[in-house]
């Protein structure tokens, strides 16, 4: 069979991607791996109501558990910083529910969708997949972490997310925990789908995730597991072309989620849609400019954030307990009430600015990173 577009990876990106080259009135088949859309959930959910917004979702009762309301940010020393998260509207999410929602949007608009197939290579506009082969004239990989880490495995973190019924569990609460030795380079969260339920997880470089998981569980108490994932999360962000021949990469593939956090369902979605927008100017033109525009338009809107990100990530890399714990107690009550005001969730590295205090009297940043830390403020 063929098909003007075959996507491979059927999550945030490759079915945005899709819901766009089926509305331009192109044929466009997405193939997934697994037995069903949104299964297994890889993610904690956590995404802007705006960002669902630029997407063109308006999640359903069934896809947002709940609302957020505080993050707790929490240095090793046990310090703890409240930052009201009501203005920045952040919600979360069932991926399951959303996956299947951006599935039915494809669908309607004239997308095929076959699960429990997988791409196994490609071979002169073919893709050869576990259920046959199928002709294409433009292939879209977006195979995730998974297709990224063929290329290069230094951007990726180990981490584990427990889905988990817990009494200690706050609706509206996030919890981020800061500890260099427990989690280098990265944190250990919780997000609550409500009270005493929602996800805990742990990242950071070179960590054994299981064994670091199950110390912070029996840190925190009681609680039974319903659900266990362990996946890589890809933190050096964008790779350096998006568009190889007719090969067009998106979402977690080209590295499209935050260097800070590793969240994608925005940045890895709107990947999917300018890529999708980009195709199908290509089909009808036959211009490669027009394939190529969807970089350029990605890195418009993400490109000096990501960098600024990476940045951030750097220094986080190179932080110890006794800097983190300095720079916490550093930050003054007019500091965390300009953040919770004033910054946004999707692009968040002004709030980073705020917390280390560069525009203020804390100047532990500057005498740690010299002239380098310009490259946040600019
Ligand atoms: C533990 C964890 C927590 C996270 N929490 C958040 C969060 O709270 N908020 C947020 O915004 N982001 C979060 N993320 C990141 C987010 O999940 C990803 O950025 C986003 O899902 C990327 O979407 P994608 O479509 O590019 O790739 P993926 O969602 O990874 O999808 C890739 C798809 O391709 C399929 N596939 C792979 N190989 C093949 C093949 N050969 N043939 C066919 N199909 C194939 C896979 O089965 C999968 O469905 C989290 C990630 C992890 C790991």
């Amino acid at each position: 069979m063929s098909y003007d577009v075959v996507i491979a990876g059927g999550s945030v990106a490759g079915l945005f991607c899709a819901r766009e080259v089926a509305k331009a009135g192109h044929s466009v088949l997405v193939i997934e791996e697994d037995f069903e859309v949104g299964t297994p959930e890889h993610c904690g959910g956590l995404v802007s109501a705006s960002g669902l917004g630029d997407l063109g979702i308006i999640p359903s009762t069934k896809t947002i558990d709940s609302q957020i309301q505080k993050a707790q940010l929490c240095a090793p020393s046990g310090t703890m910083l409240d930052i009201n998260a009501k203005k920045q509207n952040v919600i979360v999410i069932n991926r399951r529910e959303l996956d299947k929602q951006i599935a039915h949007q494809a669908q309607k608009n004239g997308a095929e969708i076959r699960v429990k197939t997988s791409l196994k290579e490609t071979k002169q506009n073919q893709a050869v997949t576990s259920a046959g082969t199928f002709d294409y004239k433009i292939l879209v990989d977006a195979r995730g972490v998974s297709s990224i880490i063929q290329k290069d495995r230094t951007g990726t973190l180990q981490s584990a997310q427990y889905e988990i019924y817990a009494d200690w569990i706050q609706k509206g609460l996030v919890e981020v925990y800061f500890d260099s030795e427990k989690y280098p380079g990265f944190f250990s969260w919780v997000i609550p789908a409500a009270n005493g339920i929602g996800k805990v997880g742990v990242a950071g470089r070179g960590i054994n995730a299981i064994q670091t998981m199950e110390k912070f569980l029996e840190s925190r108490g009681k609680h039974s597991t319903i659900r266990k994932v362990f996946a890589p999360i890809w933190v050096n962000g964008p790779i350096d072309e998006f568009v190889a021949g007719n090969t067009v990469i998106v979402g977690d593939a080209a590295g499209q989620s935050k260097p800070t956090t590793a969240g994608g369902i925005y940045s890895c979605g709107v990947g999917g849609v300018l890529a999708g927008k980009a195709i199908s100017s290509y089909l009808e033109s036959k211009n490669t400019n027009d394939l190529k525009s969807y970089q350029k338009s990605w890195s418009q809107k993400f490109g000096k954030e990501f960098e600024k990100q990476l940045f951030a990530r750097k220094m986080l890399e190179r932080l110890d307990n006794t800097t983190i714990d300095k720079i916490f107690s550093a930050i003054t009550p007019e500091m965390i009430s300009d953040i919770s005001n004033n910054d946004d969730f999707d692009f968040h590295t002004t709030a980073i600015v705020k917390m280390l205090g560069l525009k203020g009297s804390l100047k532990i940043a500057q005498t740690i990173f010299g002239g380098e830390i310009r490259k946040l403020l600019n």
